[in-house]
């Protein structure tokens, strides 16, 4: 179900537990700002999360409020991942769902990064 971005940070989100290691998580990468994981759900060849370290909702949520130093770090730590991937030279394509219309089911910001393989056009056409 998607979530309303618009609600309070919920501590007992998915993603908070796996940033508190209370669930296990196939890590790729970590650094102060950021954590990314493989999804447990691939939608592609390559599909990895990046998530911040803070408690942000989403895109709307971290852009708002976010530090200079957080937002930095985790955009580059988004990169940082790509390039450790070998994403760069063959493309790769990065995603982040807001709320309903966004079909964002997590409350924890996050950006999915997929490659891999050619990824099609860009959105579903109505
Ligand atoms: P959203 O629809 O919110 O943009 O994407 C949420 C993503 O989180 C989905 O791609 C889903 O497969 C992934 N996901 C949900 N629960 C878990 C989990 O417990 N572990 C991992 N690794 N990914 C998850």
């Amino acid at each position: 179900m998607p979530i309303d971005p618009t609600l309070p940070y919920d501590d007992a989100n998915i993603f908070a537990k796996i940033l508190r290691g209370e669930i296990p998580s196939n890590a790729v990468y970590e650094d102060d700002h950021a954590f990314a994981f493989e999804d447990i759900n691939p939608q592609a060849e390559i599909h990895t999360l990046v998530i911040p370290k803070g408690r942000y909702v989403s895109w709307d949520d971290f852009s708002a409020k976010a530090s200079d130093a957080e937002i930095a770090g985790f955009i580059r730590a988004v990169g940082e991942v790509a390039r450790a991937k070998g994403l760069v030279e063959p493309g790769y394509r990065l995603m982040a769902n807001i709320g309903v219309h966004g079909h964002q089911e997590v409350p924890h910001l996050h950006v999915h990064i997929f490659g891999g393989q050619p990824l099609g056009p860009m959105i579903c056409r109505k």
